[in-house]
């Protein structure tokens, strides 16, 4: 179920997060206690400097990795009114199956695949092997529709390998999004493009929030392309160390 539709509430709720990584004896920690509010339908963006921990963030709301655990009773990651960070293996799958979409920036297309395939990949993996054949009809459908919304609709049988970067990361995101999801997380969706195609990107995610119910954190070291977000935070020595309000217009 997906949290409750209201612009004022918030979807996300993020507090005192911290996360170490522990390459053999040596620890590196990364965040030092996050704090990150997000509501229904917002665009926010993420700024810091390579190597601040965006990433790690992005990951851990995503689901895709845990925080530490430490006796910290008011440590927690809130999807809704589900705690993520108390999710089992199986709650945190669907988790992110259903509720996320993930894009990243470096595309992270599969090459033997085409484009078709790389966008119903996402719901491949949501109904399972068995599962997938009777949904199969319905999910193509909705991939040929968002391909055909981003200009790529003549392009459906090409591999990766024949696409522009802007074309590729443009199918990454329809593929972020086939599952319909309520939060996309976008990690330097535009990082690896230059200028022009990355402010084509930013007009298609502008373009999806205007449309529908979509929540959107992107992460970005370049104020530029922060500025496009409703609100923009800084992550600085593993804290968010400011919020600054509305940048947008
Ligand atoms: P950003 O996305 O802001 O560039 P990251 O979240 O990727 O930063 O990384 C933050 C820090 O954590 C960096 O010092 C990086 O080297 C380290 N780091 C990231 N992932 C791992 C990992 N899996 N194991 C060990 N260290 C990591
Ligand atoms: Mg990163």
């Amino acid at each position: 179920m997906s949290p409750q539709n209201n612009t004022q509430s918030p979807i996300l709720t993020v507090k005192r997060v911290r996360k170490t990584y522990k390459l053999g004896r040596v620890k590196v920690p990364v965040l030092h206690g996050v704090d990150l509010t997000v509501r229904h339908k917002e665009w926010i963006t993420i700024l810091g400097a390579s190597g601040s921990g965006k990433s790690t963030l992005m990951h851990l709301i995503g689901g895709l990795d845990r925080p530490d655990v430490y006796p910290d009773e008011l440590a927690s990651i809130v999807y809704g009114d589900r705690v993520i960070t108390d999710m089992g293996a199986s709650a945190l799958n669907q988790y992110r199956s259903t509720e996320v979409g993930f894009v990243f920036q470096f595309y992270h297309l599969l090459p033997e695949l085409d484009i078709l395939q790389n966008v119903c990949v996402g719901s491949m993996i949501r109904y399972g092997r068995f599962g997938y054949g009777g949904h199969r009809k319905g999910v193509e459908s909705r991939a040929k529709e968002l391909l055909d919304r981003f200009g790529l609709s003549d392009r459906i049988k090409h591999r990766p390998a024949e696409l522009s970067g802007g074309e590729r990361q443009r199918v990454a995101i329809a593929r972020a999004l086939i599952n319909e999801p309520a939060l996309l997380l976008a990690d330097e969706p535009t990082g690896n493009l230059d200028l022009k195609t990355g402010e084509s990107i930013l007009d298609v995610l502008a373009e999806l929030r205007q449309s529908g119910g979509l929540t959107m954190v992107m992460v970005t070291h370049d104020e530029r392309i922060a500025a496009r977000a409703d609100r923009v935070i800084r992550l600085i020595d593993g804290r968010v160390v400011e919020e600054t309000a509305d940048l947008s217009e």
